[in-house]
């Protein structure tokens, strides 16, 4: 790695792709919204240019419950990166949504030993900078 060394390492930010912007500018305002088939009417995640289930272009971003269950996760006891060092160990996990979808993200608001598969979460947001939040989920 040839970045300077800094004094306090600070968490990397999403660097959104253009056909991510929708989603981050609706997690920013703490909504979360997926892209949304007009033709066969399924949701699908991470966004792109078409529907993966039917090939149509015509999708708008629409938003969805915010609630699931934990599909699957692991447990972070090593740090990877400086910024982490205060937060292991914590989980990440495949969250799959009520709509289907399936978004990799942490479970929070509780000790990772109490995470289980099939755990039924809801979306929260972590305002992660003063224009950015992560959708997060925490158990219902
Ligand atoms: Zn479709």
């Amino acid at each position: 790695m040839n970045e300077p060394a800094r004094a306090k390492a600070a968490k990397p930010l999403p660097k959104p792709a253009p056909e991510s912007v929708p989603y981050w500018e609706a997690a920013k305002q703490h909504r979360l919204e997926l892209p949304k088939c007009n033709a066969c009417g399924k949701f699908w995640f991470p966004p792109s240019q078409s529907c993966p289930h039917c090939l149509a272009a015509d999708f708008a971003f629409t938003p969805v419950s915010g609630r699931g269950k934990v599909f699957s996760f692991v447990t972070f006891h090593r740090v990877y990166h400086p910024a982490f060092a205060g937060e292991v160990p914590y989980v990440v996990a495949l969250v799959e949504l009520d709509e289907g979808p399936r978004l990799l993200s942490n479970v929070v608001g509780v000790t990772p030993d109490k995470v289980t598969c099939e755990m039924p979460v809801q979306v929260v947001f972590d305002d992660v900078a003063a224009d950015v939040a992560v959708p997060k989920f925490k158990p219902v």
